[in-house]
C-alpha cells in the first residue's frame, strides 16, 4: 500500500456560514487542527456575534458577517481584529461566498434560510460542503440542476450522506439497488404514542448520540430528521424513493449502507463525530489523519438494528411521501416543521403535534410538479402562517 505522504497543495480557502452553531464549531476545530490543509477566509453568523468576534479573533478571516441587523448595530467593532472586515445582510453573505479568494463554502445555517447562501454559492460555481439538508428539501432538482450547470461540486456533511457518498465512489446511481439510512431513533425510541403525548422540549432535546443545535436535535426525537434525509438522498443522489431504505442503528457507528445491483452491500463505520464527514469535504478527495474520534476496537461489541416504528413516529412516512411527489411538497413540508417545531420549544405544540401539524399542511397545499424558486419561497411564508393557524385551533380546542 503506498505511504501517506503529506499534500504540498496550498491549503483550502473555507467560508463559513453558521460559524457559531454546531457544524459551524465543528468545522473550526478541524481547521484549528489542518491549519496547513484549512485557511478560514470568512465567516458568517445570525446574531451571537461575540461568539462571532472570538472565532475571528482567533482564525482572523478577511471577512465576517452578521446577517441580522440588530446585532450588526449592537456588535462592539472593537472586539474584532483589525484584519476583519464586519458586513452585514445576505448581500453580504453572497459576496463572501461568491469571493474568489474562497474555494469552498460550508453551508451550516440552520432551516430554509441556508439556501439563499448555498445558491450564490453554487450559482458562482463553487465547492459546497452541504450540512444544510432543508436546501435540498425545498429546492432539490432545482439545486441540483444549477450546480451541474455551473460545474458546482455539492458534497455532503450529513453523516449518512457522507457514507453513501463514500460508498458509491467509483459507481453510478444505474449500480444502486438501494441505500439504507441509519437512524439512532433519538431519545424516544422505544416508546409508543401513549408515552409522548405529554413530553416536554427539555426532554425532546436530550440525544442519546450526537450533540447538536436545537432544531435538528428535535428532529430527531420526531424522526423528521430521517424523513429530510430520505428527500436529501433523493434529490443529492438521483435515487427515487423506492431505493431508499431506513433502519433504527443506536449505536450510530454506520452511518448508512448502499446494496449494489449485484447484492453486494457496502457501509461506513466510525464513531459518532461531525468532525469526520465535514472534513471529509472540505478536503475531498484527500484522506489525512484530523480530530474526529476513532473507533475503539477493544471496546467494540454488538451493532444492533431494528425496524422504525412509523406508526408512533409518523414523520418519517412524509419524508417518502415527499420524495415521491416532489414538485411543491419538500418546501411546504420544511417550513411546516421549522414553524411546528419553533411551536412545539415555546410550550404551543405538544411533541405529537409536530408531525400532526405537518400532514394538515402537507394536505392542504395546492401541489405543483415543477414550481419555480420563487414560487417555493412563497409557499414556505404561506406555510408558516398555516401552522399558526393550525396551532391556534388546536389551542382553542385542548
Ligand atoms: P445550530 O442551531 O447549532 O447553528 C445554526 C447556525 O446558523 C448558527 O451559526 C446561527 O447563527 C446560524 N443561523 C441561524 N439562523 C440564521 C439565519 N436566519 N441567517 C443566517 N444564519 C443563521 O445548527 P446545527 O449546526 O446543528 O445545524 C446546522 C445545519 O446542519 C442544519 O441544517 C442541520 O440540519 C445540519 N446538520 C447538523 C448536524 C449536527 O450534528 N449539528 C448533523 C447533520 C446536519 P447564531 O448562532 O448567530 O444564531
Ligand atoms: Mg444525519
Amino acid at each position: 500500500m503506498a505511504q501517506h505522504t503529506p499534500s504540498a497543495e496550498r491549503p483550502k480557502r473555507v467560508a463559513l456560514l453558521g460559524s457559531t452553531g454546531s457544524i459551524g464549531t465543528s468545522t473550526l476545530d478541524v481547521a484549528r487542527h489542518l491549519p496547513h490543509r484549512v485557511e478560514v477566509v470568512g465567516l458568517a453568523a445570525h446574531s451571537r456575534w461575540e461568539q462571532l468576534a472570538e472565532q475571528c479573533r482567533e482564525f482572523k478571516p478577511a471577512v465576517a458577517v452578521l446577517c441580522d441587523a440588530e446585532a450588526f448595530a449592537r456588535a462592539d467593532r472593537t472586539q474584532f481584529p483589525k484584519g476583519t472586515e464586519l458586513l452585514h445582510g445576505e448581500d453580504a453573505v453572497r459576496k463572501l461566498v461568491t469571493a474568489t479568494e474562497t474555494d469552498v463554502v460550508v453551508s451550516a445555517v440552520v432551516g430554509a434560510a441556508g439556501l439563499n447562501g448555498t445558491w450564490a454559492a453554487l450559482d458562482a460555481g463553487k465547492t459546497v460542503a452541504l450540512a444544510n439538508k432543508e436546501t435540498l428539501v425545498v429546492g432539490g432538482p432545482l439545486v441540483t440542476e444549477l450546480a451541474a450547470k455551473r460545474g458546482a461540486k455539492l458534497l455532503p456533511v450529513d453523516s449518512e450522506h457522507s457514507a453513501i457518498f463514500q460508498a458509491l465512489t467509483g459507481h453510478t446511481a444505474a449500480d444502486v439497488s438501494k441505500v439504507v439510512l441509519t437512524a439512532s431513533g433519538g431519545p424516544f425510541r422505544g416508546k409508543r404514542a401513549a408515552d409522548l403525548e405529554h413530553v416536554t422540549p427539555q426532554q425532546a432535546l436530550k440525544h442519546p448520540t450526537w450533540q447538536m443545535g436545537p432544531k435538528i436535535t428535535i428532529d430527531s426525537a420526531t424522526l423528521m430528521n430521517k424523513a429530510l434525509e430520505v428527500i436529501e438522498a433523493r434529490w443529492l443522489f438521483g435515487l427515487t424513493a423506492d431505493q431508499i431504505d431506513v433502519i433504527v442503528h443506536p449505536e450510530s457507528v454506520v452511518h448508512s449502507f448502499v446494496e449494489f445491483a449485484d447484492g453486494s452491500v457496502l457501509a461506513q463505520l466510525s464513531p459518532p463525530d461531525m468532525r469526520l464527514p465535514i472534513q471529509l469535504a472540505l478536503l475531498h478527495p484527500e484522506r489525512t489523519g484530523g480530530p474526529a474520534k476513532r473507533l475503539n476496537w477493544q471496546e467494540l461489541r454488538a451493532l444492533t438494528f431494528e425496524q422504525p416504528d412509523r406508526e408512533t413516529f409518523a414523520a418519517l412516512d412524509l419524508g417518502f411521501r415527499v420524495a415521491r411527489d416532489g414538485g411543491t411538497t419538500g418546501a411546504v413540508l420544511n417550513a411546516a416543521n421549522e414553524a411546528a417545531v419553533g411551536r412545539f420549544l415555546s410550550n404551543d405544540l405538544a411533541f405529537l403535534d409536530i408531525a400532526r401539524c405537518c400532514r394538515a399542511v402537507l394536505d392542504a397545499h395546492d401541489y405543483e410538479p415543477r414550481p419555480t424558486l420563487e414560487r417555493l419561497l412563497k409557499l414556505d411564508g404561506w406555510a408558516r402562517q398555516e401552522v399558526a393557524s393550525w396551532t391556534r385551533t388546536r389551542t382553542a380546542t385542548r
